[in-house]
């Protein structure tokens, strides 16, 4: 039901994409479509080649007759891309702020992305369904100190962590030595408490934060810019 609710917000409107393309928002069978009802797309990847996706030409073509420009930018900051600024109504972002070291930098610097009153869609996922099973819960207090320590993406602080108690899969364990490059490893493992307080620390007002409840692993957030009237 609540999917239905974000897919009425979006709909019709000019989207960027970090991150993808994700199957999430093209297979009905997910609960969570949305290629199909938004009015077209851009996308944002940080290599023309990377361990999750397959994309090595300048269109960004997820779905259908879907048809944008594709930029390969460093999404956990994209302060330097001013030419993208206020272009988009929705940024969209599917399993990737896990792999940010410093989440509230990086969304940051993608309301500069947004026109005024622009939505935030963020889904990350929930931990009782993915390797990260058996590792804490990130309090929002620990994202706020990679923010003012000015934490970067080189940081491996959370290594032995994922090494402990995270079944993450074994053939990452070597891409993850040089992570700056490779960006596998989950720095972060959220709920939706935290998603939803880093969110509104970056300047967003919260419409939806929920569970998707037909594909659990998915925790989802939209999320409002506050204008100067909200
Ligand atoms: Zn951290």
């Amino acid at each position: 039901m609540y999917w239905e609710n974000v897919r009425q917000q979006i709909k019709g409107l000019d989207c960027i994409e970090i991150g993808g393309p994700t199957e999430l928002f093209s297979n009905l069978e997910h609960n969570s479509m949305l290629y199909d009802v938004i009015q077209s797309i851009d996308g944002i990847n940080i290599f023309e080649d990377n361990p999750f996706q397959d994309i090595n030409n300048k269109e960004y073509t997820p779905y259908g007759s879907l048809k944008g420009i594709l930029f390969n930018i460093d999404a956990a900051g994209i302060e330097s891309a001013s030419t993208l600024n206020k272009k988009y109504s929705v940024v969209l972002s599917a399993h990737v702020l896990e792999h940010i070291a410093n989440p509230i930098r990086a969304i940051t610097s993608w309301k500069n992305l947004l026109k005024d009153h622009g939505f935030l869609l963020i889904i990350v996922p929930e931990k009782s369904h993915c390797f990260d099973i058996n590792r804490e819960y990130t309090q929002f207090s620990h994202i706020l100190d990679d923010y003012n320590n000015q934490t970067d993406e080189a940081d491996l602080s959370h290594l032995v962590e994922i090494k402990n108690k995270s079944a993450f899969p074994p053939r990452f364990f070597n891409l993850a030595q040089d992570n700056y490059k490779a960006r596998v490893l989950h720095h972060h493992v959220y709920n939706l408490e935290t998603l939803r307080e880093t969110c509104e620390y970056c300047g967003f007002k919260t419409l939806y934060s929920f569970n998707n409840e037909k594909n659990k692993l998915q925790n989802i957030y939209l999320g409002q810019l506050k204008g100067w009237d909200a």
